[in-house]
Protein backbone atom coordinates (compact mmCIF):
# COMPACT_ATOMS: atom_id res chain seq x y z
CA UNK A 1 0.00 0.00 0.00
CA UNK A 2 1.11 3.31 -0.66
CA UNK A 3 1.85 5.24 3.00
CA UNK A 4 2.32 8.43 0.84
CA UNK A 5 -1.19 8.87 0.23
CA UNK A 6 -1.96 8.91 3.86
CA UNK A 7 1.67 10.87 5.05
CA UNK A 8 4.87 12.13 4.19
CA UNK A 9 8.46 10.95 4.64
CA UNK A 10 11.38 13.28 5.43
CA UNK A 11 14.90 13.38 4.75
CA UNK A 12 16.06 10.67 7.14
CA UNK A 13 12.78 8.36 5.83
CA UNK A 14 10.90 9.09 8.98
CA UNK A 15 7.07 9.07 8.39
CA UNK A 16 4.54 11.49 9.20
CA UNK A 17 0.40 11.11 9.31
CA UNK A 18 -0.94 13.61 7.35
CA UNK A 19 -4.18 14.16 9.81
CA UNK A 20 -2.42 14.71 13.42
CA UNK A 21 -4.12 12.95 16.09
CA UNK A 22 -6.95 14.53 17.72
CA UNK A 23 -8.54 14.36 21.03
CA UNK A 24 -12.30 12.68 21.92
CA UNK A 25 -15.00 15.10 19.45
CA UNK A 26 -17.31 14.93 22.21
CA UNK A 27 -14.92 17.20 24.17
CA UNK A 28 -14.63 19.88 21.14
CA UNK A 29 -18.01 19.29 19.57
CA UNK A 30 -16.89 18.10 16.65
CA UNK A 31 -20.07 15.70 16.77
CA UNK A 32 -19.56 15.06 12.82
CA UNK A 33 -16.37 13.03 14.10
CA UNK A 34 -18.57 11.01 16.27
CA UNK A 35 -19.42 7.56 13.75
CA UNK A 36 -15.48 7.53 13.09
CA UNK A 37 -14.92 7.70 16.70
CA UNK A 38 -17.19 5.27 17.70
CA UNK A 39 -15.91 2.90 15.12
CA UNK A 40 -12.03 3.39 16.61
CA UNK A 41 -13.42 2.98 20.21
CA UNK A 42 -14.77 -0.72 19.98
CA UNK A 43 -12.98 -1.72 16.59
CA UNK A 44 -10.53 -3.62 16.58
CA UNK A 45 -8.48 -3.20 20.21
CA UNK A 46 -11.38 -2.97 22.64
CA UNK A 47 -13.42 -5.90 21.11
CA UNK A 48 -10.52 -7.97 20.96
CA UNK A 49 -10.13 -7.18 25.29
CA UNK A 50 -13.29 -8.13 25.26
CA UNK A 51 -13.54 -11.32 23.44
CA UNK A 52 -10.03 -12.22 25.31
CA UNK A 53 -12.18 -11.24 29.02
CA UNK A 54 -14.71 -13.43 27.93
CA UNK A 55 -12.45 -16.71 27.01
CA UNK A 56 -10.32 -16.50 29.51
CA UNK A 57 -13.41 -16.35 32.03
CA UNK A 58 -14.74 -19.67 30.25
CA UNK A 59 -11.56 -21.54 29.40
CA UNK A 60 -9.06 -19.69 32.07
CA UNK A 61 -10.80 -19.01 35.54
CA UNK A 62 -11.31 -21.64 37.31
CA UNK A 63 -14.78 -21.90 39.89
CA UNK A 64 -15.45 -19.42 42.55
CA UNK A 65 -14.30 -22.63 45.14
CA UNK A 66 -11.12 -23.15 43.56
CA UNK A 67 -10.34 -19.11 43.34
CA UNK A 68 -10.58 -18.99 47.01
CA UNK A 69 -7.28 -20.31 47.94
CA UNK A 70 -4.32 -19.49 45.99
CA UNK A 71 -2.48 -22.93 44.85
CA UNK A 72 -0.26 -23.30 41.94
CA UNK A 73 -2.29 -25.10 39.71
CA UNK A 74 -4.48 -22.21 38.31
CA UNK A 75 -2.30 -19.64 39.09
CA UNK A 76 0.74 -21.48 36.85
CA UNK A 77 -1.80 -21.67 34.55
CA UNK A 78 -2.89 -18.03 34.22
CA UNK A 79 0.35 -17.54 34.12
CA UNK A 80 0.90 -19.44 31.21
CA UNK A 81 -1.69 -18.46 29.50
CA UNK A 82 -0.96 -15.03 29.73
CA UNK A 83 2.76 -15.62 28.84
CA UNK A 84 1.66 -17.72 25.63
CA UNK A 85 -1.40 -14.93 24.93
CA UNK A 86 1.63 -11.70 25.15
CA UNK A 87 4.14 -14.04 23.24
CA UNK A 88 1.83 -14.39 20.63
CA UNK A 89 0.71 -10.87 19.80
CA UNK A 90 4.03 -8.95 21.09
CA UNK A 91 6.15 -12.14 18.90
CA UNK A 92 3.84 -11.90 16.62
CA UNK A 93 4.05 -8.19 15.35
CA UNK A 94 7.89 -8.14 16.44
CA UNK A 95 8.29 -11.36 13.69
CA UNK A 96 6.47 -10.21 10.87
CA UNK A 97 7.06 -6.59 11.10
CA UNK A 98 9.94 -5.97 12.75
CA UNK A 99 12.04 -9.34 11.62
CA UNK A 100 10.87 -10.35 8.39
CA UNK A 101 9.50 -6.45 7.81
CA UNK A 102 7.06 -7.36 5.32
CA UNK A 103 6.16 -3.89 5.13
CA UNK A 104 9.54 -2.59 5.19
CA UNK A 105 9.14 1.01 6.26
CA UNK A 106 5.93 1.80 5.28
CA UNK A 107 3.61 3.81 7.89
CA UNK A 108 6.87 3.53 10.47
CA UNK A 109 7.55 6.68 12.02
CA UNK A 110 10.97 5.96 12.57
CA UNK A 111 13.00 4.39 9.23
CA UNK A 112 15.50 2.59 11.52
CA UNK A 113 14.74 -0.61 13.01
CA UNK A 114 16.21 -1.52 17.03
CA UNK A 115 18.39 -3.87 15.77
CA UNK A 116 20.22 -1.33 14.10
CA UNK A 117 21.29 0.55 16.80
CA UNK A 118 23.28 -1.66 19.56
CA UNK A 119 23.68 0.41 22.66
CA UNK A 120 24.82 -0.25 26.24
CA UNK A 121 22.10 0.72 27.75
CA UNK A 122 20.46 -2.82 26.85
CA UNK A 123 21.16 -6.07 28.47
CA UNK A 124 23.05 -8.01 26.16
CA UNK A 125 23.60 -4.78 24.83
CA UNK A 126 20.35 -5.53 22.59
CA UNK A 127 16.60 -3.78 22.78
CA UNK A 128 14.92 -6.68 21.51
CA UNK A 129 16.33 -9.49 24.25
CA UNK A 130 16.09 -6.67 26.65
CA UNK A 131 12.68 -5.61 26.60
CA UNK A 132 11.47 -9.56 25.75
CA UNK A 133 13.42 -10.65 29.26
CA UNK A 134 11.83 -7.59 31.40
CA UNK A 135 8.29 -7.93 29.49
CA UNK A 136 8.14 -11.90 29.96
CA UNK A 137 10.11 -12.40 32.83
CA UNK A 138 9.27 -9.56 35.48
CA UNK A 139 6.35 -7.92 33.54
CA UNK A 140 3.98 -10.54 32.86
CA UNK A 141 4.45 -12.27 36.35
CA UNK A 142 3.89 -9.31 38.38
CA UNK A 143 0.38 -8.88 36.25
CA UNK A 144 -0.38 -12.04 36.63
CA UNK A 145 0.09 -12.07 40.32
CA UNK A 146 -2.27 -9.00 40.74
CA UNK A 147 -4.59 -10.79 38.73
CA UNK A 148 -4.42 -13.71 41.16
CA UNK A 149 -4.79 -11.25 44.25
CA UNK A 150 -8.31 -9.49 42.67
CA UNK A 151 -9.31 -13.24 41.63
CA UNK A 152 -9.00 -14.22 45.29
CA UNK A 153 -10.70 -11.31 46.58
CA UNK A 154 -13.57 -11.73 44.49
CA UNK A 155 -13.99 -15.01 45.42
CA UNK A 156 -13.96 -14.45 48.92
CA UNK A 157 -16.14 -11.34 48.87
CA UNK A 158 -13.69 -8.78 49.78
CA UNK A 159 -14.23 -5.67 47.96
CA UNK A 160 -15.14 -1.97 49.09
CA UNK A 161 -18.54 -1.59 48.18
CA UNK A 162 -19.43 -5.15 47.40
CA UNK A 163 -18.81 -7.40 43.89
CA UNK A 164 -22.03 -7.03 41.42
CA UNK A 165 -23.60 -9.55 39.05
CA UNK A 166 -24.94 -9.09 35.84
CA UNK A 167 -28.33 -10.26 36.39
CA UNK A 168 -29.00 -7.24 38.70
CA UNK A 169 -26.76 -4.88 37.60
CA UNK A 170 -25.96 -5.03 34.25
CA UNK A 171 -27.25 -2.04 33.33
CA UNK A 172 -24.00 -0.39 35.39
CA UNK A 173 -21.83 -2.98 34.45
CA UNK A 174 -22.23 -2.02 30.68
CA UNK A 175 -21.43 1.27 31.40
CA UNK A 176 -18.59 0.16 33.71
CA UNK A 177 -17.21 -1.48 30.54
CA UNK A 178 -17.36 1.54 28.07
CA UNK A 179 -15.57 3.38 30.75
CA UNK A 180 -12.87 1.07 31.21
CA UNK A 181 -10.59 2.81 28.42
CA UNK A 182 -11.40 6.28 29.88
CA UNK A 183 -10.17 4.53 33.39
CA UNK A 184 -7.11 3.48 31.82
CA UNK A 185 -6.01 6.94 30.34
CA UNK A 186 -7.11 8.60 33.96
CA UNK A 187 -4.56 5.97 35.82
CA UNK A 188 -1.81 5.77 33.26
CA UNK A 189 -1.89 9.89 32.87
CA UNK A 190 -1.31 10.40 36.52
CA UNK A 191 1.25 7.42 37.25
CA UNK A 192 3.00 8.03 34.61
CA UNK A 193 3.32 12.14 35.22
CA UNK A 194 4.31 11.11 38.56
CA UNK A 195 7.32 8.55 37.44
CA UNK A 196 8.65 11.41 34.97
CA UNK A 197 9.27 13.19 38.41
CA UNK A 198 13.37 13.44 38.52
CA UNK A 199 14.50 11.04 41.00
CA UNK A 200 11.28 8.54 40.32
CA UNK A 201 12.23 8.77 36.29
CA UNK A 202 16.43 8.28 37.08
CA UNK A 203 15.33 5.18 39.07
CA UNK A 204 12.55 3.96 37.85
CA UNK A 205 11.15 4.98 34.57
CA UNK A 206 14.33 5.66 32.59
CA UNK A 207 14.30 1.69 31.89
CA UNK A 208 10.93 2.43 29.73
CA UNK A 209 12.33 5.09 28.05
CA UNK A 210 15.49 3.45 27.22
CA UNK A 211 13.82 2.60 23.97
CA UNK A 212 13.83 5.54 22.12
CA UNK A 213 12.58 4.09 19.19
CA UNK A 214 9.69 0.94 20.59
CA UNK A 215 8.87 -1.91 18.84
CA UNK A 216 6.25 -4.22 20.69
CA UNK A 217 8.53 -5.58 23.36
CA UNK A 218 9.24 -2.08 24.73
CA UNK A 219 5.49 -2.15 25.46
CA UNK A 220 5.89 -3.87 28.87
CA UNK A 221 9.82 -3.39 29.04
CA UNK A 222 9.54 -1.61 32.25
CA UNK A 223 11.60 -1.20 35.98
CA UNK A 224 9.39 -3.66 38.34
CA UNK A 225 8.19 -0.49 40.47
CA UNK A 226 6.58 0.64 36.96
CA UNK A 227 4.97 -2.62 36.66
CA UNK A 228 3.85 -2.55 40.13
CA UNK A 229 1.99 0.93 39.30
CA UNK A 230 1.21 0.24 35.73
CA UNK A 231 -0.52 -2.97 36.40
CA UNK A 232 -1.74 -1.41 39.82
CA UNK A 233 -4.78 -0.28 37.91
CA UNK A 234 -6.70 -3.41 38.13
CA UNK A 235 -6.88 -2.73 41.45
CA UNK A 236 -9.62 -0.16 40.95
CA UNK A 237 -12.17 -3.12 40.69
CA UNK A 238 -11.37 -3.78 44.35
CA UNK A 239 -13.30 0.21 45.08
CA UNK A 240 -15.29 0.60 42.18
CA UNK A 241 -18.27 -1.72 42.11
CA UNK A 242 -17.45 -4.21 39.86
CA UNK A 243 -17.56 -7.72 38.00
CA UNK A 244 -14.56 -10.03 37.48
CA UNK A 245 -15.35 -10.37 33.82
CA UNK A 246 -15.49 -6.44 33.55
CA UNK A 247 -11.99 -6.69 35.72
CA UNK A 248 -10.58 -9.26 33.34
CA UNK A 249 -11.66 -6.94 30.71
CA UNK A 250 -9.57 -4.02 32.44
CA UNK A 251 -6.60 -5.87 32.64
CA UNK A 252 -6.38 -7.10 28.99
CA UNK A 253 -6.82 -3.65 28.05
CA UNK A 254 -3.62 -2.61 30.81
CA UNK A 255 -1.68 -6.06 29.30
CA UNK A 256 -2.23 -6.60 25.92
CA UNK A 257 -3.31 -3.19 25.15
CA UNK A 258 0.43 -2.03 26.60
CA UNK A 259 1.47 -2.63 22.55
CA UNK A 260 -0.54 -0.13 21.26
CA UNK A 261 1.74 2.65 21.69
CA UNK A 262 4.67 0.55 20.95
CA UNK A 263 3.95 -0.68 17.72
CA UNK A 264 5.85 1.94 15.85
CA UNK A 265 4.08 1.58 12.43
CA UNK A 266 0.64 3.69 11.78
CA UNK A 267 -1.07 1.06 10.37
CA UNK A 268 -0.27 -2.63 10.12
CA UNK A 269 -0.73 -3.95 6.35
CA UNK A 270 -2.78 -7.31 7.19
CA UNK A 271 -3.57 -7.80 2.98
CA UNK A 272 -2.93 -5.77 0.02
CA UNK A 273 -6.37 -3.64 0.84
CA UNK A 274 -6.76 -4.29 4.41
CA UNK A 275 -5.05 -2.62 7.24
CA UNK A 276 -5.03 -2.41 11.09
CA UNK A 277 -5.11 0.92 12.68
CA UNK A 278 -2.32 0.75 15.72
CA UNK A 279 -3.40 4.03 17.80
CA UNK A 280 0.83 4.42 18.16
CA UNK A 281 1.60 7.64 17.31
CA UNK A 282 0.35 9.93 20.20
CA UNK A 283 2.50 7.20 22.75
CA UNK A 284 5.26 7.10 19.87
CA UNK A 285 5.45 10.85 20.18
CA UNK A 286 6.27 10.78 24.07
CA UNK A 287 9.05 8.39 23.45
CA UNK A 288 10.66 10.69 20.84
CA UNK A 289 9.88 13.71 23.11
CA UNK A 290 9.90 12.86 26.17
CA UNK A 291 7.55 15.24 28.35
CA UNK A 292 4.46 15.13 25.99
CA UNK A 293 1.44 12.66 25.66
CA UNK A 294 1.75 11.27 29.54
CA UNK A 295 -1.77 9.90 28.48
CA UNK A 296 -3.14 7.94 25.32
CA UNK A 297 -5.19 9.15 22.55
CA UNK A 298 -6.98 11.40 24.35
CA UNK A 299 -10.65 9.88 25.71
CA UNK A 300 -10.02 12.32 28.43
CA UNK A 301 -7.80 14.67 27.10
CA UNK A 302 -5.49 15.43 30.43
CA UNK A 303 -2.50 16.21 28.36
CA UNK A 304 -4.68 19.06 26.23
CA UNK A 305 -5.78 20.36 29.42
CA UNK A 306 -2.31 20.30 31.86
CA UNK A 307 -0.14 21.96 28.29
CA UNK A 308 1.56 18.49 27.12
CA UNK A 309 -0.41 17.80 23.80
CA UNK A 310 1.85 17.07 21.19
CA UNK A 311 0.24 15.84 18.34
CA UNK A 312 3.21 15.97 15.79
CA UNK A 313 2.51 19.20 13.93
CA UNK A 314 5.04 22.34 13.78
CA UNK A 315 2.88 24.17 16.08
CA UNK A 316 3.30 21.72 18.84
CA UNK A 317 7.16 21.32 17.97
CA UNK A 318 7.32 25.30 18.63
CA UNK A 319 4.93 24.71 22.07
CA UNK A 320 7.06 22.44 23.05
CA UNK A 321 10.35 24.59 22.37
CA UNK A 322 8.61 27.11 24.66
CA UNK A 323 7.79 25.18 27.32
CA UNK A 324 11.97 24.27 27.53
CA UNK A 325 12.35 28.07 27.42
CA UNK A 326 10.42 28.69 30.13
CA UNK A 327 11.81 25.76 32.02
CA UNK A 328 15.57 27.18 31.45
CA UNK A 329 14.64 30.60 32.90
CA UNK A 330 13.36 29.28 35.74
CA UNK A 331 16.19 26.82 36.52
CA UNK A 332 18.39 29.89 35.71
CA UNK A 333 16.46 32.49 38.35
CA UNK A 334 16.62 29.50 41.08
ZN1 LIG B 1 6.10 3.59 26.22
ZN1 LIG C 1 7.35 8.20 29.98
Amino acid sequence: MDDLKFGSRDKRGNWTPDVAPQIAPFWTGEWDRIGNFLRDFFWPWNTFHMVCALLYWVFVIPDIETLKTITWGWVLYLLIVNLAGIFLLYGGIELFYYIRRKQEIRFKYNSRFPSENPSDVFWFKSQNLDNFLRSFFIGIPIWTAIEVVILCCFANGIHLFGWVNWHDNWFWLIILTLLVPAIHELHFFFIHRLIHTPILYKYVHSVHHNSINPSPWSSLSMHPVEHLLYFGEIFWHLIIPSNPIVMMFNSNVVGFGAINGHIGFEKLEITDETTLDSHAYVHYLHHKYFEVNYGADGLIPLDKWFGYWHDGSKEADELLKERYRKKKERMKSR
